[in-house]
């Protein structure tokens, strides 16, 4: 049986537990063992909107079977009031610190895989990403695309206009190129001027029209330095997985690559053996 059937069948049977124990011994004890199970829900669902809603049913059905076997007294109010507050204290102490400690996981998990300057995916993402994507494009049957993609001359850019200028440049063709792909298209600055995107579920032809497409933003977009336009291009190039390895379609991306540098650069190469 898998694990979240079971998790939900200990759940189910640990809140109806409660009640059918509380038919038999109707102490108010009881009901506090319903928080096992609350909590577990909770967690599962790390919502507080959940976790008010039960707690506030639970609130009322406790009192409600309370008053009706024992009838109603101040004393027992205030008993059944002091033993809620003690209950659900502990309670959301619990969920607040899970909440809390998956938030910060969640940051965690997201820092290591950000490059800080420019907001998109890192190196370690695309080592990550790769080795998980190829083999889910073979069962889906659709191909995997890789795009590199290298700014021109930007050791240039760099010492004509300084290195600040060149981390704003490294900033917006970041930008750009997200701005022109799919939300499922993994973005990655590799290092360096160096980026690349992950397209998957796409044809080699859209997948073209996507590298070019980008080169063209890249081309025509306003990259102001003190006033003036910097013209700034990139050289793509492109290779589709066709079941050989990961090593072997990064070499191919990087030899298309390097032939639109040869070519003259501000260029989309696409792999061919034929180079
Ligand atoms: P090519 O057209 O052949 O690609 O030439 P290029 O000048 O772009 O390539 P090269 O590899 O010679 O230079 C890359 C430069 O990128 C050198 C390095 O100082 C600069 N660089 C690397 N990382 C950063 C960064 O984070 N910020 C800035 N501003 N520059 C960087
Ligand atoms: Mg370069
Ligand atoms: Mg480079």
């Amino acid at each position: 049986m898998n694990k979240k059937l079971l998790l939900w069948l200990f759940i189910v049977i640990t809140m109806i537990l409660p009640f059918v124990l509380f038919i038999f011994f109707p102490y108010n004890a009881i009901w506090s063992l319903l928080l096992i199970p609350i909590v577990f829900v909770v967690v599962a669902c790390q919502k507080w909107g959940v976790a008010i809603s039960i707690t506030f049913l639970l609130s009322v059905l406790e009192y409600a079977f309370t008053f009706t076997y024992y009838g109603f007294s101040r004393t027992l109010f205030v008993e059944l009031l002091i033993g809620t507050i003690i209950n659900y204290s502990i309670f959301f102490t619990i969920v607040y610190f899970k909440i809390q400690y998956e938030k910060l996981l969640k940051k965690v998990q997201k820092l290591t895989v950000i490059d800080p300057l420019t907001g998109v995916y890192n190196r370690r993402y695309f080592n990550l990403y790769i080795e998980k994507a190829i083999p889910l494009g073979e069962r889906t049957g659709s191909p995997f695309h890789l795009i590199l993609i290298d700014i021109d001359h930007f050791k240039k850019i760099n010492d004509t206009y300084g290195h600040m200028f060149g981390d704003e440049v490294l900033k917006k063709v970041a930008r750009l190129i997200k701005a022109n792909v799919r939300k499922s298209d993994g973005v990655v600055r590799l290092g360096g001027e160096e980026f690349a995107i992950l397209v998957s579920e796409t044809t080699t032809e859209e997948c073209q029209l996507l590298a070019e497409r980008v080169r063209q933003a890249i081309e025509s977009a306003d990259f102001i330095y003190e006033g003036k336009k910097v013209h700034v291009t990139v050289s793509v190039g492109l290779a589709t997985y066709k079941g050989t390895s990961v090593p072997k379609l990064i070499e191919q991306a990087d030899q298309a690559l390097y032939q639109a540098k040869a070519n003259g650069r501000n260029q989309v190469v696409i792999f061919s053996h034929h180079y």
